[in-house]
């Protein structure tokens, strides 16, 4: 047996999570914590009840391997509704342990030692590590503040012939940005030119501001054909905790990412499965979320006009980014320390999301949190 000490760290640049960090120091410090990302009120009651239902009709053993049919159907027909595209729900459509685990079976199976990926940043957490995991090379496209929109040039001078795949996340967590129909179709220029595999994560995908529409990748038939679109339904249904995700993908991609998925996690739990098929078949186009997270969105906006925090453009996702530049001229890890430890407020630094290039005085507020949180925060940061 090797001692401890011997053990080699696949990640070793890699802390514990920022999310986990700052929610255990909010917990600590007793802060209202807009950190991680998730609501604090709970989801609809008639799905706690559907999964009580399903619990109690016995719908206790594995489910099958890709999902269980009827949810995998239901989402054929939600995609084909919103965007357009069909996909097979018997080969193209893979239900996953949350949208974590489809980007990591999506990351394992299709990046080989070497390839390269093109990630933007602010990028969230969980890509770099998983191309790493999986032997590949992220090349890193930054996005610029304020407008945080992709610079198409620089991501064409980073395309190299080892390039593989390119991993985009609309709408965009952490920056609130989305892309719009000329970004998809520059994406689809580059993708075709250089036979690039394509990786979206949607999982903010019914959280769209101000009359935009989500350009899901769904909806364009050639990157359809070349990407695997991930969601999750902890965001849409309010149940991060269930961590459950899933994935579409034309069915030579899909069958790929199946072999890794059954050795990550096997199947996903059976009784959320049920309620949320028929949940999706109940409402598949998910219309009331936008609203929902918009008057959350300006309320958090109206409450905060009255601090020295300025807001940065946010036009989908549940986060809002605040400049702090009138306030501090500390980092943004320290000065979200101190938000937290003198001002009882806990949000994200976005030093974490970027390697190599320097975050800017800018922090993110969850705004998925009841009107009287929003208040009670707001409050505490118009003080300073
Ligand atoms: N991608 C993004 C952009 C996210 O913000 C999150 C987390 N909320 C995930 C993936 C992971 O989703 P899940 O909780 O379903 O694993
Ligand atoms: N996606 C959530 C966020 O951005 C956190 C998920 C997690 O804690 N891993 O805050």
């Amino acid at each position: 047996m090797p001692s401890v000490r011997e053990v080699r760290s696949k990640l070793p640049s890699t802390g514990v999570s920022i999310f986990a960090t700052m929610s255990r120091l909010a917990a600590e410090h007793q802060a209202i914590n807009l950190s991680q990302g998730f609501p604090d009120f709970d989801c609809a009651p008639d799905l706690v009840e559907a999964v009580a239902r399903s619990l109690r009709d016995g719908h206790n053993q594995y489910a099958p391997m890709p999902g269980l049919p009827a949810l995998r159907e239901a989402l054929a027909d939600k995609i084909a509704a919103l965007y357009g595209h069909r996909y097979d729900p018997a080969t193209e459509i893979l239900v996953t342990s949350g949208a974590t685990e489809a980007l990591f079976s999506t990351l394992i199976a299709l990046v080989h030692p070497g390839d390269e990926v093109i990630l933007f940043q602010p990028a969230y957490d969980s890509y770099a590590p998983a191309v790493e995991l999986a032997g590949g090379v992220p090349r890193v496209v930054t996005l610029r503040p304020p407008a945080y929109r992709i610079d198409w040039d620089a991501v064409r001078a980073a395309i190299t012939p080892r390039t593989r795949l390119l991993l985009v996340n609309t709408p965009h967590n952490p920056t609130g940005t989305i892309l719009d129909a000329a970004d998809v179709a520059e994406l689809r220029r580059l993708a075709g030119a250089h036979d690039l595999i394509v990786v979206s994560d949607e999982v903010y995908e019914h959280i769209v501001f101000d009359g935009a529409r989500h350009e899901s990748l769904a909806r364009d038939p050639e990157l359809a054909a070349r990407s695997v679109v991930i969601s999750s339904f902890g965001k849409t249904y309010h149940t991060t905790g269930w961590k459950v995700g899933y994935l579409a993908a034309p069915a030579p991609l899909a069958a790929e990412v199946q072999r890794v998925h059954q050795f990550v996690t096997f199947s996903v739990n059976t009784p959320v499965q049920h309620a949320y098929a028929a949940f999706v078949r109940r409402d598949p186009l998910c219309a009331d979320l936008s609203p929902f997270y918009q008057r959350k969105r300006d309320l958090f906006l109206s409450l905060m006009a009255g601090s020295r925090f300025r807001p940065l453009p946010c036009r989908g996702t549940y986060f809002q980014l605040m400049d702090y530049s009138a306030i501090s001229d500390e980092d943004d890890q320290a000065f979200a320390l101190r938000l937290i430890r003198e001002h009882g407020v806990a949000a994200i630094p976005l030093s974490p999301f970027l390697q190599g290039a320097a975050p800017g005085p800018v922090l993110r507020f969850c705004f998925a949190k009841r009107d009287e949180t929003l208040e009670g925060a707001a409050a505490r940061l118009r003080t300073i």
